[in-house]
């Protein structure tokens, strides 16, 4: 099943990066493993899959420590300070930087662990004042203080639209990320170190991602099938 949906999956990527004359190169797939057995993670590893993404990170801990560096690891949950030493210990970027002090803490650990980390601003883009993210206007900011934390390296910015059954109604949002991202490189914010990473689509609206430049597409359902719920005991 797995392995099928991934090769669906990257065939369909290639045909939309191709269409909208796209290097499919440019686009990676993280595949959200959030809630999902390891198991499933190592079906997708025999099937070529090496960058899973989790939002928990007592979960994203457990699942590194068994798999290490077979896999590469993106925390695109909301972070909690005091988590941000087992985020440097487990992950290979962090897509949900949205305020100085996870900033402050992730630096302080990768100091002490002699580290650097791969991070992206997180944005809401729809000023929804019940999600994560810096509203856009405040992005400039937060990229401004970024730039003293020399152990973060900023390489794009994230963002997740409010979910609407027509994958369209998402365009206007990924326009707008793509269009700050720009504003953020000719302020001398983004892209000194080169590409500048934009994460955006998930499973329902990833080809309109592409279409509007994603670099980076947080894919779950669509290839692990449906998640299993949320459970109860949950500690992060
Ligand atoms: C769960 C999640 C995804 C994946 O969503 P699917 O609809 O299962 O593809 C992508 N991004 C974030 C931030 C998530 O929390």
């Amino acid at each position: 099943m797995i392995h099928q949906n991934l090769r669906e999956l990257r065939e369909s990527i290639n045909q939309v990066a191709q269409n909208s004359n796209r290097d499919p190169e440019e686009i990676q797939l993280v595949a959200v493993s959030k809630r999902f057995p390891l198991a499933a993670m190592e079906e997708a590893l025999k099937a070529g899959q090496i960058i899973f993404g989790e939002n928990y990170i007592q979960e994203a801990a457990e699942k590194k420590s068994a798999l290490l560096d077979r896999i590469r690891l993106h925390f695109i949950g909301n972070l909690q300070s005091n988590k941000a030493k087992i985020a440097v210990e487990t992950c290979d970027m962090v897509e949900t930087i949205d305020r100085p002090k996870i900033v402050q803490a992730l630096h302080k650990h990768l100091v002490s662990q002699d580290r650097h980390l791969d991070v992206l601003v997180q944005v809401n883009v729809a000023q929804d004042s019940h999600k994560s993210g810096v509203y856009p206007h405040e992005a400039e900011s937060l990229l401004m203080y970024i730039k003293d934390f020399p152990r973060l390296r900023l390489r794009g910015l994230m963002t997740m639209p409010p979910y609407t059954p027509d994958p369209e109604m998402a365009r206007p949002y990924f326009k707008a990320l793509r269009s700050l991202a720009e504003q953020m490189k000719l302020k001398g914010l983004l892209g000194k170190s080169g590409k500048i990473e934009l994460s955006m689509g998930m499973s329902h609206d990833y080809k309109v991602a592409i279409e509007e430049g994603a670099t980076l597409i947080r894919i779950g359902t669509a290839i692990f099938g449906e998640r299993p719920p949320l459970s109860q005991n949950r500690k992060d």
